[in-house]
């Protein structure tokens, strides 16, 4: 291994800088990959735009002779553009994309050689999907999941190397029907939402007939040289480093932080922007991050849906871009001890079909009743549903990140600022009270202007909440780097669904009871202030009294994931998600056992290589050095030199053999302890086991005695 590094590291000064893109203006290759509405007017009939619109804006179905006709004008699109293969793009539940290609070339049955795409291969396929998870949905005999086409995602064209490929969005369901993907869910749980808000809309504006929930998303990462990379078996393999010493420079200076960006790296970036530019995909910010070698892109908000689509894309394009580059991208929440970890800030916000987006404040008395209505709305959500939104952030690697004290801690709470603060304190002082002039008065604030201006500030400071509002949207940031945003954004949505419903209920209940209607919205807006009040929380969310504080107000800290999971499966996660039609209780549970096992399978792989690295890699240069100092010392002795010649290497040698000694012995019984782990039937049961007994009870002292061999051995 130390040869494979040392020759790397000589490698690095030769290492060619990698191609930058030509400089063509963005606009001139903005979505030239796409099969947008735009490029559909040009292939396609009357008849089949037509369609096509209408289902991508209302979601009407498709008929099949017309789907012949847009796969016709599919397919003379992606041929002009040397496209020969297509493929059912979905997400399964492993967390990267899937696909499976097939050619547009077919024999006729008189064996004549064509290509052909119809309308039944753009709509269906029924891929050879055993082996995707599906936590029990489909038995493995029953192999057959469908693949069905989601036109609200736009269709694009993957280029890798010199194969184009027509890749068709799709949701991946069971034969029976149940969602086996991140989409489907996700579709239903927006569809949910549209419903939800558009009817509370109505309470302030009849002409609201859609509402769209939106995402920006900023994607962290690390970056390393694919030669340093091989060089890690457990990079490799885990995507983390399971052993090493900190380097005597780290980010103590943080001056990695928007910091010039490195040649190579730049030219990495431009490569795969400029990738993602042709497939529609807004990038608008690159920046240094905190730790060495750590970075961020993000793109301009977009529709929720297609803006997950546009993140996994990022995620794989960066990968084969950076491969390109003989570079490494590193997307795993915590690749490196003692240095930040990567995640996933996901702004939220919802726009209606009129312009107005939900979450900004508004310029008078009637817009600011809204807003506070759909801000109010999304706190109360996430106090009663803190659980909910802890279990979708849920992963082996970002239990690493939440509550490492440089992370959003795995307790939910919400910042919303100094200022909101103060109007909703007021706004609670007036329980009970009749409404009068000081609800007038808060309802004519300047809202629109003072909470960005007061906000810019305090958000700035406050980076340590998992929740914040940030002037117009919201941001949850406790999301991990590797994950599919869809995970986040079905919780999310989907509690505030059921929130605005039972709000919207409350509020009829009133004026039904002759209240007037802003009077009904700003009595239910006071109880829902004062019932989740508990969530928020303005200060420092990494330090040590807010955990303190947080069990004293009842807040939930649940820092592992198997019992975070536990949340998906309880009559309220049950309630929740058939009410609003995202999951029945088979697919949740079958989610559920899904994370459980992807858990397991994902500390079982750490504990292997952890184990391997440590009985192959660390502890033969350990003794060989072991022997070094003692042939040193017997040397020394032998030619008759005093004690204090070798003293110093006694006591190394000593210190060396204790550290090999525990790193042995730990090894053999984290053994042990993971064939008790595997011999459990419950999947529950054995990822609390892998949690506890395996990770917990051996991977940090491991790391410590082989770290400390790091210092002591020559390599
Ligand atoms: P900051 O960098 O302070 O977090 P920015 O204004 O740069 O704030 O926004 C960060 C991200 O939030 C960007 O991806 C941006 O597109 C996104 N964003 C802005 N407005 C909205 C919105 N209404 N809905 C969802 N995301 C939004
Ligand atoms: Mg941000």
């Amino acid at each position: 291994m130390s040869s494979l590094r040392f020759q790397s590291i000589n490698d690095l000064s030769t290492t060619p800088e990698g191609k930058v893109a030509g400089s063509a203006k963005i606009t001139a290759i903005f979505g030239e990959n796409v099969f947008t509405l735009k490029t559909a007017r040009e292939y396609l009939s009357d008849e089949a735009y037509k369609s096509l619109a209408s289902s991508i804006k209302g979601g009407k179905r498709i008929d099949r002779a017309v789907a012949n006709q847009i796969s016709a004008g599919l397919r003379q699109w992606a041929e002009g553009k040397g496209v020969t293969h297509f493929t059912h793009w979905f997400q399964p539940l492993t967390g990267t994309a899937a696909e499976k290609h097939d050619s547009f070339f077919t024999l006729k049955s008189d064996g004549t050689a064509i290509e052909e795409f119809d309308g039944a291969a753009l709509i269906q396929q029924e891929p050879d999907a055993s082996s995707f998870p599906s936590g029990g949905l489909r038995a493995t005999f029953e192999a057959r999941g469908y693949t069905g086409w989601d036109p609200s995602s736009p269709i694009f064209i993957m280029e890798i190397g010199q194969g184009k490929t027509l890749c068709i969005p799709t949701i991946f369901v069971s034969y029976t029907g149940e969602s086996l993907d991140y989409k489907a869910p996700l579709l239903k749980a927006l569809a949910s939402l549209d419903k939800a808000a558009v009817d509370v809309c109505h309470y302030f504006d009849k002409n609201v007939t859609k509402v769209t929930a939106t995402l920006g998303w900023e994607q962290e990462y690390f970056v390393i040289d694919e030669g340093l990379f091989n060089a890690r078996p457990d990079l490799v393999m885990s995507g983390r480093t399971v052993f090493g010493h900190a380097p005597a420079k780290g980010q103590q200076l943080e001056d990695h932080y928007f910091g010039s960006i490195p040649e190579r790296i730049y030219s990495f970036m431009r490569d795969f922007e400029e990738e993602g530019y042709k497939l529609g995909i807004p990038l608008r910010t690159r920046h240094n991050e905190v730790a060495p070698s750590q970075f961020e892109c993000a793109p301009i908000f977009e529709e929720v849906s297609v803006g997950v689509d546009h993140n996994l894309l990022m995620m794989d394009i960066m990968d084969r871009v950076a491969r390109r580059h003989k570079l490494r991208v590193l997307l795993h929440e915590k690749p490196f001890a003692g240095i930040n970890g990567n995640g996933k800030h996901n702004n939220w916000s919802m726009a209606t079909d009129t312009g107005v987006n939900l979450l900004a404040p508004g310029k008078t008395p009637k817009t600011n009743l809204m807003f506070l209505t759909f801000f109010v709305n999304t706190i109360k959500a996430v106090h009663d549903y803190s659980d909910i939104l802890r279990a979708a952030i849920a992963s082996a690697p970002n239990d690493f990140r939440l509550g490492a004290n440089e992370a959003p801690p795995a307790i939910i709470s919400v910042f919303i600022g100094q200022y909101l603060s103060k109007v909703l304190g007021d706004i609670k002082e007036r329980v009970g009270a009749k409404f009068d002039e000081q609800d007038e008065a808060i309802l004519k604030l300047d809202l629109h202007k003072s909470i960005p201006e007061l906000l810019l500030d305090n958000t700035d400071r406050n980076r340590t909440s998992p929740f914040a509002f940030t002037g117009n949207k919201f941001e949850f940031r406790a999301v991990g780097s590797s994950a599919n945003c869809a995970n986040a954004m079905i919780a999310l949505n989907t509690i505030l669904a059921e929130t605005l419903k039972t709000f919207k209920k409350e509020v009829d209940a009133l004026v039904d009871k002759g209240e007037k209607k802003e009077i009904a919205l700003m009595h239910v807006i006071r109880e829902y202030v004062v019932s989740s009040e508990k969530v928020l929380f303005e200060g420092d969310g990494y330090s040590d009294e807010w955990h303190h504080e947080a069990e004293r107000r009842g807040l939930p800290n649940v820092r592992t994931t198997p019992l975070a999971l536990d949340a998906m499966v309880t009559e309220k996660a049950k309630h929740l998600f058939e009410d609003n039609n995202v999951y029945n209780h088979a697919e949740l549970e079958a989610r559920h056992e899904i994370e459980l096992e992807k858990y397991i399978k994902k500390v079982q792989i750490e504990a292997r290589i952890m184990g391997e690295l440590a009985t192959s890699h660390i502890l033969p240069p350990a003794i060989k050095y072991q022997n070094t100092l003692i042939e040193n010392i017997k040397g020394l002795k032998e030619i008759g030199l005093k004690e204090s010649t070798y003293s110093n290497q006694k006591q190394i040698l000593e210190k060396i053999s204790e550290h090999i000694g525990k790193v042995s012995e730990l090894v053999a019984k984290m053994i042990e302890a993971r064939k008790i782990a595997n011999a459990m039937t419950d999947t529950r049961t054995k990822a609390i086991a892998y949690c506890s007994q395996v990770k917990e009870a051996f991977f940090d002292e491991i790391r410590y005695h082989v770290d400390k061999l790091e210092l002591l051995v020559d390599d």
